[in-house]
């Protein structure tokens, strides 16, 4: 991955490679940012570079305004392309599968996740992940196991390049064995070794890895996208429904009809826990452009499908009410994703959208 390829980042892009033109790597970074965004791409793409044997330095701005590039060409750097370099290593969530039946790591699936990253451009998201390994409702972890073979990888000497480096992707979904077994391999790093952790939500990492981490803190890409990916990643006939379910949801709201609310809440707990969460996600986004719309005229993106609602409902939201719907749906995704009650979840969620809405 070369920075020129990662769409809207040149920004974070020319600060990470004056880090590493400068000789001030730090051994251990998180990258705080949305893998949409590009987080996992630029740490990749850094990567790459800090290993590039023929670095690339524009007179004037590269390509989207870049001062610096890894060449693509050296060894070094068409291993990277290919994600095979040896001395570049992975670890992300893992479930059980259909082929993997018990006690899953990262190292069983070392194949399907370098096929992914290639076929995502190194840009998907976690659900996309669990989709490609068709375990659609299983929350997947990066477990125990994870840690002993990434302590036994620190310990090896690199193959062939100065820097070994180890990607933890959704590093929030460590559980709590792999973070404490890793803590000291971040305070006392083997010599030429880089450690990221890409991290989508710091709130979710124990204070004892943040600390011990130098942040990298990866903007929205300017070109465009958010955690909710959006039409690029869902299915057409996904969104047209999500816009359905919405529409139905917000009026419902309105009303507060208890009982009309409750057959709602009762067909959307059907859905698999994944597919609530991109619900929720694409409620949590088009609220987030209403209020753009509102405050800076820009335009949605999102169409409800509903000329009415299209032009009436973005108005609701304001500056009084925004911060709170948006923590309304952090806290009903977080409980989802920990596998609480949805129905119950969904329901506390609508009573706080609702009470937020009089605030308008
Ligand atoms: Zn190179």
């Amino acid at each position: 991955m070369q920075f020129k390829d990662i769409k809207g980042q040149s920004v974070i892009a020319n600060q990470l490679t004056e880090i590493i033109d400068s000789g001030r790597v730090s051994h251990a970074q998180m990258f705080l940012g949305n893998t949409a965004s590009g987080s996992l791409a630029l740490a990749i793409a850094y990567a790459q570079y800090l290993n590039c044997q023929h670095r690339t330095h524009y007179a004037q701005p590269g390509p989207d305004g870049l001062r610096a590039d890894s060449c693509g060409e050296c060894p070094s750097c068409k291993k990277y392309q290919q994600l095979t370099h040896p001395d570049l290593h992975f670890f992300f969530p893992t479930t059980t599968t259909s082929s993997v039946k018990s006690s899953p790591s990262s190292a069983e699936f070392q194949t399907e996740f370098r096929d992914f990253l290639l076929q995502t451009q190194q840009c998907g998201s976690l659900d996309d992940w669990y989709d490609f390994l068709a375990v659609e409702n299983k929350q997947g972890q990066i477990r125990e196991k994870d840690a002993d073979n990434m302590v036994r990888v620190l310990g090896l000497k690199s193959y062939e390049s100065s820097f070994k480096v180890v990607i933890v992707w959704m590093a929030e979904k460590m559980n709590l064995s792999m973070a404490n077994k890793i803590l000291k391999n971040l305070e006392e790093p083997a010599p030429n070794t880089l450690i990221v952790l890409v991290v989508e939500r710091s709130d979710r990492m124990l204070s004892t890895i943040i600390s011990r981490t130098q942040l990298v803190r990866v903007p929205h890409s300017t070109a465009g996208g958010g955690q909710w990916a959006g039409e690029v990643l869902l299915r057409k006939e996904s969104v047209e429904q999500f816009a359905q379910l919405y529409v139905t949801w917000m009026r419902q709201l309105f009303k507060l009809n208890m009982l009309s609310l409750s057959t709602w809440v009762d067909t959307l707990a059907a859905y698999g826990r994944e597919q609530q969460k991109q619900f929720l996600l694409y409620a949590q986004e088009s609220l987030r452009q209403c209020f753009l719309r509102n405050n800076a005229g820009l335009p949605m993106q999102i169409d409800f499908g509903d000329a009415k609602f299209n032009s009436s409902f973005p108005t609701m939201i304001t500056e009084r009410n925004i911060e709170g719907l948006d923590k309304a749906f952090n806290d009903a995704i977080y409980a989802i994703e920990r596998n609480a009650y949805s129905k119950i979840a969904l329901m506390e969620l609508s009573f706080a959208i609702s009470r937020q809405l009089k605030k308008r």
